[in-house]
Order: C-alpha cells, then structure tokens, then sequence
C-alpha cells in the first residue's frame, strides 16, 4: 500500500514535469493544460490511491465510469470511450465531461436526454487519422455537417474537439494528427457568429502516454493518459 502509494506519486509527478516543460518549450500557460488520469486498466486500489493525489479521472465504459463515480463522487469523471446510445443516460448522471461524441446521432440523443437547464458537457471526437478502427467525425465532414451540429448547441454544451492519433513507435507521428486538429478547431471558430451559436471550442483533447508531449506543443488542453500513471504496478491477478 505504501510501496503503491510512492510509485503513484512518483509516475505522477514524473507526468506532470514532462508537461510542464512540454508547456515551457512552446510558451504556453501550465494552467492551460490538464490531466486526465485514465483508469480504465487500473485496480481498484490504485484508483482510489491516486483520487487522493489527482482530481480528474477518465473512463472509457460508461457502466465502469458510473460504478467508480460512486465510489469516488469527489473526483470529477470524464468519460473518454466510445457511448452507445442506449447508455446515454448513464453518462449524463455521471459524467461531467464527454469526450467521445462520434456522431450526429450521438449528439442528438444526448440532447434529447438533457435534463432541462442542465446542459451536458462534450467535444466531438474526430478522426483525424482516418483509420478504419476509430469512430468519429471525418476531419472534412465536421464543417458540412456543421450546421446540422448546431441545431443541438441549446441543449448540450460543445466545448471543443478530441482526437486519438494512431499507435506509433514514434510520437512525432502524431504532431500532424494534433495539428490538424487545432486547425480544425480555428476554422470552426472563425466561422461568422450566425454559425457558432456561442458555442466556444476551446477544448482540445489530445494526446496519450505516448504523445502527450508533441500534443501539449500542438495545443492540448486535456490530455488523456492512462499507462504511464499505472507503470511499475502489478495488477492483482486474484
Ligand atoms: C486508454 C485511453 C487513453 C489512455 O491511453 P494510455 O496510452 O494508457 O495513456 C486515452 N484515450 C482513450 C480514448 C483511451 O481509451
């Protein structure tokens, strides 16, 4: 307990250095940048180890993100993971932010789910790198469909745009994918006011242990990362 304790601190700390220095090569504000600590593969006594450590934790099913948002009710949740629509209303009880918003069709059940003055909070996940295995919108669609997208800005908060870049050796490999995604986020923003809404991008979430780095240089402000948290623990196997 107290050996997992020290290697938490320990990971911990070691994440937020790298991201403070990521913040100081480009001249950004630290303030601009956080962490979502993503527990999807870690034990239960890891998580509740690092809730006394970290605020922010992310969950990529949304039966698991409700089970430990019960347990854990101080920390704030986000849910990272694909949704299907029948779980819509999980996620609106206990999320507080949405990252994985793949489609018109997601986002109009979300709407429809809202609780009246209660305006969920989610990003439109894209699919930059145009893999086959990832959801998402298409780089290209997210501006034609754009209008359909606002016709849901009254009932559900759009703070801005997530993306996952492919599994490569070589993080540099997702600095395009993060670009792309920030370019994206400035074209939609600088659409005429008609075409916004109020609606303000101003979350990009990107980034994982393995490129959080180049995604803190392109532009993150939520960064999700889960492995390198958890690195050096053995997961109890009983
Ligand atoms: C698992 C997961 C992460 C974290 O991945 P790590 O490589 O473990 O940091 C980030 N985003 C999503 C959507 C995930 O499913």
């Amino acid at each position: 307990m107290v050996e997992m304790q020290r290697v938490l601190q320990s990971n911990l700390s070691d994440v937020l250095l790298r991201i403070n220095a990521a913040c100081g090569r480009v001249g950004r504000e630290r303030s601009e940048v956080r962490l979502i600590a993503v527990t999807k593969y870690a034990d239960w006594e890891w998580v509740r180890i690092l809730a006394g450590l970290h605020p922010v934790f992310g969950e990529n099913r949304p039966q698991q993100l409700a089970e430990r948002c019960q347990q854990l009710p101080a920390v704030e949740w986000h849910l990272i993971g694909h949704l299907q629509r029948n779980k819509v209303p999980l996620a609106l009880r206990h999320a507080a932010l949405i990252h994985s918003v793949d489609s018109l069709r997601l986002l109009q059940s979300i709407a429809a789910g809202a609780v009246p003055g209660r305006r969920p909070a989610v990003l439109l996940q894209v699919n930059v790198s145009r893999e086959d295995s990832k959801t998402g919108f298409g780089a290209d669609e997210l501006p034609r469909v754009w209008d359909s997208v606002l016709e849901y800005a009254e009932q559900v908060e759009i703070r801005g745009l997530m993306t996952m870049a492919a599994e490569s050796s070589d993080p540099e490999e997702a600095r395009p994918v993060f670009a792309e995604l920030r370019h994206l986020r400035n074209l939609l923003s600088q659409l005429p006011a008609t075409r916004q809404r109020g609606i303000r991008l101003s979350e990009l979430s990107m980034g994982m242990s393995g490129d959080f780095e180049q995604a803190v240089e392109e532009g993150a402000t939520l960064l999700r990362i889960g492995s390198l948290l958890f690195h050096g623990l053995k997961a109890d196997s009983g």
